[in-house]
């Protein structure tokens, strides 16, 4: 009775006493992101990849320019080199010169060298006119006919304007995306320093599932988180380590899970919630992991799990069903996976108006909803898909992003504003 008492003071106390609010209250996206966040160290070991491996991947160290960019004062386009205060007249062309030649005469006042973008510009010339501009190409020996004024330094970019040899080319901690990869190439950085990529480990539990070459007998379905997953880890830019299916038996699970344990990220699928077959919290605790949370305020994904063993390394608990895990993929493991590189997290967040009104009955999680999004008429404007809840992973393939209802909010009106993000697996068919 004692006990009971003290249960309901504690209750009708809250939000002051913190026993009742680690026993009431789910921690909200922002609190679980902080944790991942606050959890979850960069790693401070660099690889060398070769540049073309290195997409996704943080810069591990300043890449400074071996050269000037360009590296000379360089044509922009096809015509002739002159010297700009002759002006329109016939000059003699003295040199041709296409990208890749390094030019031999120095133009003197009242002659041209035909040019081709790319090239060098030839010494004692200070602009290059068009083709476009000039009476067309006349061989070495002959006569250009110059039909236009024009200014010192037109049609050139110089040397090192872009950038000088030993400036920094680019800062560590750049994320190299396709114009990084340009950067990098063009001062010569390949390989490449990154920061050492996470290894990520996959495991889907479930009496119920056989991998997908299999025929479903009575009861089980094909495991599509193990694909799934894989495929966002490879959109992510890290390696997954697919450990395939155990089955919702304590020993199953273990041999599994520690195999998982040598990986930097473990994401365990299914059995993380309430039922009595739901073994993944015990068993994780007795492989030494200690869980940061379980259960987060978000749909779908409540019983999300977070936790680190004692080398550090993390493991995530993911909901079975495929739409809670995909959602909670963006939500939670994405930006873990890109502080672990020491890449800043970015919630690539947008604002899209509702095609359609809006409404729930409870209001006590914030809630992710799948999406197609179109820039429609200066705006994304978010059209709902046929989607009847996380099992609906087939519903996916018609969705290019994800709205987000705010806890606390019940309904909204066609053409609300809300917060939206494209998700990994962006490319949805028109439609
Ligand atoms: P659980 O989280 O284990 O309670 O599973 C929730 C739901 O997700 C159940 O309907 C499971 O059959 C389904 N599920 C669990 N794991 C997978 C998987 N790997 N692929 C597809 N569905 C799954
Ligand atoms: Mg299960």
């Amino acid at each position: 009775m004692r006990g009971v008492g003290l249960q309901r003071r504690l209750v009708r106390s809250w939000p002051f006493c913190p026993l009742s609010a680690i026993t009431i209250q789910m921690i909200t996206t922002e609190q679980a992101l902080k944790i991942i966040l606050d959890s979850v160290k960069p790693s401070a070991e660099v690889e060398w990849p070769p540049l073309a491996e290195a997409l996704g991947a943080t810069l591990a160290q300043d890449a400074l320019s071996d050269i000037d960019i360009p590296p000379f004062h360089r044509v922009t386009v096809d015509g002739y080199a002159v010297i700009a205060s002759d002006g329109p007249g016939q000059y003699p062309v003295v040199e041709d010169v296409p990208a890749g030649h390094y030019p031999k005469v120095m133009i003197r006042p009242g002659e041209v060298s035909k040019v081709m973008t790319g090239a060098p510009l030839p010494e004692g010339a200070d602009a290059v006119i068009a083709v476009e501009k000039t009476g067309g190409f006349a061989d070495v020996g002959r006569m250009a006919r110059i039909d236009e004024p024009i200014s010192q330094g037109k049609n050139i970019s110089r040397q090192g304007e872009d950038l000088k040899a030993g400036q920094t080319a680019l800062a560590r901690g750049a994320v190299i995306g396709p114009a990084q990869a340009a950067v990098l190439a063009s001062v010569g950085v390949d390989p490449c320093p990154i920061f050492r990529r996470p290894r990520v480990a996959v495991l889907a539990t479930g009496d119920e599932l056989v991998d997908c070459q299999r025929k479903p007998g009575p009861g089980q379905i094909r495991n599509s988180n193990g694909p799934s997953t894989m495929a966002l880890i490879k959109s992510a830019g890290v390696t997954g380590v697919n450990l395939g299916t155990a089955g919702d038996s304590e020993a199953a699970l273990e041999e599994k899970i520690r195999q998982g344990m040598e990986s930097d990220f473990l994401i365990v699928s299914g059995g993380v919630s309430a039922g009595d077959r739901d073994l993944v919290p015990a068993v994780l605790a007795r492989c030494g992991y200690r869980t940061l949370f379980h259960k987060v305020a978000v749909k779908p994904g409540k019983p999300t799990l977070f936790g680190v063993s004692a080398a550090g390394r993390h493991v995530f608990g993911l909901p079975g069903n495929p739409v809670s895990s995909m959602v909670i993929f963006e939500l939670f493991i994405l930006p873990a996976l890109m502080r672990f590189q020491g890449a800043p997290h970015q919630a690539m967040a947008v604002e899209a108006r509702l095609e359609a009104s809006f409404k729930r009955k409870d209001a006590q999680r914030q809630e992710y909803l799948p999406v197609r999004m179109s820039w429609e008429e200066g705006g994304f404007l978010a059209r709902t898909i046929d989607y009847h809840g996380s099992g609906h992973f087939i519903a996916l393939t018609q969705a290019n992003g994800l709205i987000m209802i705010p806890m606390g909010v019940t309904s909204l009106p066609k053409g609300s504003v809300v917060s939206a993000r494209f998700t990994l697996g962006r490319i949805a068919p028109a439609q």
